[in-house]
């Protein structure tokens, strides 16, 4: 596995495989490697003849400081971790390799209709920052796939419409949500919880999880059903950010008696840490 930190470098080794005909799937990622990222990485390694993963944390997407400083870096054990996957190539470039005249004079990629609702009301210009990194880690790596984590089930649509209306030539694929046995999403932010609130942070899932077996015994109170969830998240420390029943296919809020696949979508702080969660529940 070779890892690399110019563009120069990645294009080098993506232009030999190209010229040999090499399907190349890409996985970008934030590092700090967990199982969820993993199951990615096997699901590209499924896809394609040459897997390439980037390890960047961007600061254009976050919007909290605090936040892109206690973002957990740990680059020799997750280039430890590829290796072992059979990864070909790791991008890991800094940002002066992503952003040369710093980020306030960075050109920006904004996709329409994401700012509006669920992450993009609580994180203003997160999802620019985001458009605007996978936009230049698509150029720069030039993939055929891409593969993204429906945990960031917002983030997924907005890369499809992203690629759709920019006609860029990436196969975006979505894969599942990869979770601990209690049920909470992995996610690298997880290590800053507490064992306690470890232990607390399942009702997150269990939470979405009566959601759905309720909407699938045909209740229609949606407002009760919801408002009953946040109380209890609330008694038990979470502050819920949102709680939202939307269509799975465009995010369009989801009316009761719909008969459509409906994705259940969380936000909500636990003590300092902001966790996101959702899940499919099909009512076509
Ligand atoms: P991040 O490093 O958080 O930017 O995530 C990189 C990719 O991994 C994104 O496509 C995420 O959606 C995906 N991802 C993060 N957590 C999980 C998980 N628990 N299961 C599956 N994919 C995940």
């Amino acid at each position: 596995m070779q890892v690399v930190d110019s563009v120069i470098g990645l294009r080098t080794r993506v232009k030999t495989w190209r010229s040999q005909n090499q399907i190349i799937a890409f996985v970008p990622t934030m590092g700090n490697l967990h199982q969820g990222h993993l199951s990615l990485v096997q699901k590209a390694r499924e896809l394609a003849d040459k897997v390439v993963v980037s390890i960047f944390v961007n600061p254009l997407q976050f919007n909290d400081k605090s936040d892109l400083t206690n973002y957990p870096r740990t680059l020799q054990e997750d280039i430890h971790l590829l290796t072992e996957l059979d990864c070909d190539l790791v991008f890991t470039p800094d940002d002066t390799v992503m952003y040369p005249q710093g980020m306030s004079l960075q050109t920006s990629v904004h996709v329409p209709g994401m700012d509006d609702k669920l992450c993009g009301l609580g994180r203003p210009g997160h999802f620019d920052g985001v458009a605007t990194v996978v936009t230049k880690l698509f150029n720069m790596v030039q993939p055929d796939i891409a593969v993204f984590g429906e945990k960031d089930y917002q983030q997924l649509l907005l890369i499809r419409q992203l690629v759709h209306d920019l006609n860029i030539p990436v196969d975006i694929v979505g894969a599942p949500t990869h979770r601990e046995s209690s049920g909470l999403a992995m996610s690298s932010r997880n290590n800053r919880l507490s064992d306690e609130e470890r232990t607390q942070a399942a009702l997150l899932h269990q939470q979405l999880q009566a959601i759905k077996a309720a909407l699938e015994n045909g209740e229609t109170d949606l407002d009760a059903l919801l408002n009953s969830a946040q109380t209890q998240l609330q008694e038990n420390g979470f502050e819920p950010e949102y709680l939202e029943l939307r269509k799975a296919q465009d995010l369009m809020l989801y009316q009761a008696g719909e008969k459509t696949a409906v994705r259940i979508l969380i936000a909500a702080r636990l003590g300092s840490v902001r966790l996101i969660d959702n899940i499919l529940c099909d009512l076509a």
